[in-house]
């Protein structure tokens, strides 16, 4: 039985691909519900950093679930910027280039990386009243949700909204590179055999291409009880 009246709020996860604008979407939706927002890229992303750091070969497997399992990753829940850490040192300055992109989304095909950071997303989710962002949030992370969205745009947004995101972040990129590294990342994201991008079959899939954050926030805000 859902212990609902005792958690501080509801369990509500976006997936969907690469520059579908999730990251955007689930702050401004955690930030109108007075959630916390939970960005699981970011400790994928931490993952690829430790592997690049420690200079192992992804396809080492007893190297890769030594170090995983001898290190910690965890990340802040807040509103605003995601904080990332691996034991106690924040490496959250260095998770936006695209080498770490790519290696992240090689890493995330790993079955042994998932099975790591399940229970550390898990964790996260113990008393509700959060809005878990990702690719597999839906599907396998948290199949319990209360509500889950998919959110998808079409190829031409989502190369520009990524273009602007590596201006903003400081690793300026070509609009063709960026085009080429978001193929490549969802071909690998769909693809992979455990937990592939792919909307819950419960998920309210909702195509952000000709909406604004707002009218996004505001549909998802439709399908979330209390809050129509
Ligand atoms: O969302 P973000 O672009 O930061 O994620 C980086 C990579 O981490 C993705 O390309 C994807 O391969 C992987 N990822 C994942 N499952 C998640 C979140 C991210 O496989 N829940």
């Amino acid at each position: 039985m859902d212990t609902f009246a005792h958690r501080r709020g509801l369990l509500i996860t976006i997936d969907g691909p690469a520059g579908a604008g999730k990251s955007t979407t689930a702050r401004a939706l955690a930030s109108r519900l007075g959630y916390a927002y939970l960005d699981t890229g970011a400790l994928y992303r931490a993952v690829a950093w430790v592997v690049r750091r420690a200079d192992i070969d992804c396809a080492d497997v007893e190297a890769m679930k030594t170090l995983l399992s001898s290190t910690d990753f965890h990340v802040s829940l807040d509103e605003g910027v995601t904080r990332t850490f691996i034991d106690d040192e924040e490496i959250t300055g260095y998770l936006r280039s695209p080498g770490i992109s790519r290696l992240a989304s090689a890493v995330a095909a790993l079955p042994y990386v998932r099975d790591r950071l399940l229970p550390i997303q898990a964790r996260y989710s113990r008393d509700g009243g959060i809005v878990a962002e990702g690719r597999d949030m839906g599907t396998r992370v948290f199949p319990e949700a209360d509500v889950k969205f998919f959110l998808e745009a079409d190829l031409d947004t989502r190369t520009s909204r990524r273009h602007q995101e590596t201006v903003r972040d400081g690793h300026p990129e070509t609009q063709r590179d960026v085009r080429l590294a978001i193929e490549e990342r969802d071909t690998n994201d769909r693809s992979r055999e455990t937990a592939p991008l792919k909307p819950a079959a419960d998920a309210v899939v909702i195509d952000s291409s000709s909406l604004t954050v707002e009218q996004v926030v505001e549909r998802m805000l439709a399908w979330i009880p209390g809050h129509s």
